[in-house]
């Protein structure tokens, strides 16, 4: 589903990582996990179009960009990438003007040109899978954060992705509201979403990832299941994060 090859993504000299390879298959779930500024949004961002990589290749579904690409190539690669991924942010960013529900049918209607009675079906049916359908008239402002983090993933769901990728769509939330944003993260799991996820939730990893991921000082220090990965980290590096977060 996902395969990076040999990426590389650097801000003038600051490199943030280099010589990445990642290859995610159909319905996995991956959770990305490192120490602070290892590069992992970054990641998450390039996979996304959001970022352009200075150095390999990313491929999603059929859609390829490569680092080397010219301009108008480059453009387009990065568009059909982003076409095919979802991406749900710390900061939910709903348009605050809008009622939940037209949060949701925006881009479905603005970008695949979906003709309105459809999207309301579509947005309605995503709101109903997270919870919130009753609320569906409100405004961001009259929704808590774990109903707007919901909207926002409703909203992602709406453009149909084969993947998405979450980052960190829980730290900005009052513990107690964590738990209704990861259960509806559990049940796409279940209903098999290819799935990347950089969390510091390692019970949410524990129960739903396929695979973990440790990223720090710009690599993937090492990967395995969350049975091996918590239970016998290989590395110091990773010893030493979960102690830290531990
Ligand atoms: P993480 O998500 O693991 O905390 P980030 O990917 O956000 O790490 O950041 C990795 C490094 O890249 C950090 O040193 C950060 O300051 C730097 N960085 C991220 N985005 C930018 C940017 N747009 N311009 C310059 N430096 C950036
Ligand atoms: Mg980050």
């Amino acid at each position: 589903m996902i395969e990076v090859n040999k990426l590389g993504k650097s801000f003038h000299e600051l490199v943030v990582f280099q010589n990445i390879d990642l290859h995610i298959r159909p319905k996995e779930i991956v959770v990305l996990v490192g120490p602070s500024g290892s590069g992992k949004s970054t990641l998450l961002r390039c996979l996304n179009g959001l970022e352009e990589p200075s150095a390999g290749t990313i491929r999603v579904g059929n859609a390829v960009l490569e680092a080397s690409m010219d301009g108008q190539a480059k453009k387009q690669a990065v568009r059909n990438i982003r076409a095919l991924t979802g991406m749900v942010f710390q900061s939910f960013n709903l348009f605050p003007h809008m009622t939940a529900l037209d949060n949701v049918i925006m881009a479905p209607m603005a970008v695949k040109n979906m003709p309105k009675e459809q999207a309301v079906q579509l947005g309605e049916e995503l709101l109903s899978k997270v919870g919130l359908l009753e609320k569906k008239y409100e405004y961001p402002s009259r929704l808590s954060g774990g109903q707007q983090q919901r909207v926002a993933i409703a909203r992602s769901l709406a453009m149909q992705p084969q993947v998405m990728l979450f980052d960190e769509p829980t730290s900005a939330l009052d513990p107690e509201l964590t738990g209704e944003v990861l259960s509806v993260m559990k049940q796409l799991a279940t209903e098999g979403k290819t799935m990347i996820v950089v969390t510091h939730e390692m019970r949410f990893a524990r129960e739903v990832a396929d695979r973990v991921i440790f990223m720090s000082e710009g690599k993937i220090q090492e990967e395995g299941v969350p049975e091996q990965f918590f239970a016998e980290p290989k590395t110091e590096r990773a010893r030493k994060f979960l102690r830290q977060i531990g």
